[in-house]
């Protein structure tokens, strides 16, 4: 562990109005006695979401979190990157499903671009999906870090687990969507699962480098 980077302990804010990412995120943290507030029961509103990178948003509602609780305050930004479409729907994922935040429509709109760019075999329809993890001090301090996920996407959608666009995302080595496997499988640390989402492999990171058992 490098000197410089920083020890979290004792409470932190997780900057974050999506129930999924605060179930995973509050899983990871209590492995390592992290207690977890969301922004959500301290009454803090989100920042926009301006930055041109999933790692620039990312420390956007941290350093936002921080600041206005005066706690630590961690975040993600993640989405889905498809190769096919140019990196679409990337920093944007969240917004394709509406404000309705409708992700069957979301998954149908890229199966349909998918399509009209011609890629109906699993090598045209490769994809990401990538997590960029900040945590922020009150004093400015900023750890950050970044990891993703490879896979193909399939349809129809398979799964109910899961959330987003987790139904037609087959991870690379794997026969069944995340949308398929169960938490542990997903997102779960060894000896639980295997790291397998972006956010389980850029939470590792993270733990290697701020977080003591
Ligand atoms: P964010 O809240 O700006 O990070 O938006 C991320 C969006 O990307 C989510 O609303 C999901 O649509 C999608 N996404 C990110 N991570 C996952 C995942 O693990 N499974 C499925 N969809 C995800």
């Amino acid at each position: 562990m490098s000197g410089a980077h920083r020890t979290i302990s004792g409470k932190i804010v997780i900057a974050t109005h999506n129930p999924g990412k605060l179930r995973e995120m509050s899983e990871l943290l209590s492995i390592y006695g992290v207690e977890a507030v969301s922004a959500g029961e301290l009454g803090l509103s989100e920042p926009d979401e301006t930055g041109a990178s999933f790692a620039a948003n990312a420390c956007i509602k941290s350093d936002a979190a921080a600041r206005a609780s005066g706690l630590p305050a961690f975040a993600d930004d993640s989405g889905l990157v498809v190769d096919a479409l140019g990196g679409a729907p990337g920093i944007h994922s969240a917004r394709w499903a509406g404000p309705d935040k409708n992700f069957s429509r979301a998954m149908e709109t890229i199966d349909s671009m998918l399509r009209d760019h011609g890629a109906t075999t699993p090598a045209l329809r490769s994809a990401h999906f990538v997590s960029a993890l900040c945590v922020s001090w009150p004093d400015g301090h900023v750890e950050e870090f970044e990891a993703r996920v490879d896979g193909t996407l399939v349809w129809p959608p398979r799964g109910e687990k899961g959330f987003g666009y987790d139904p037609m995302f087959l991870p690379d080595g794997h026969d069944r969507t995340f949308g398929e496997m169960s938490p542990d499988e997903k997102h779960g640390l060894p000896p639980r699962g295997q790291g397998l989402s972006h956010r389980a492999r850029a939470f590792l990171n993270l733990a290697e480098a701020c977080l003591v058992r």
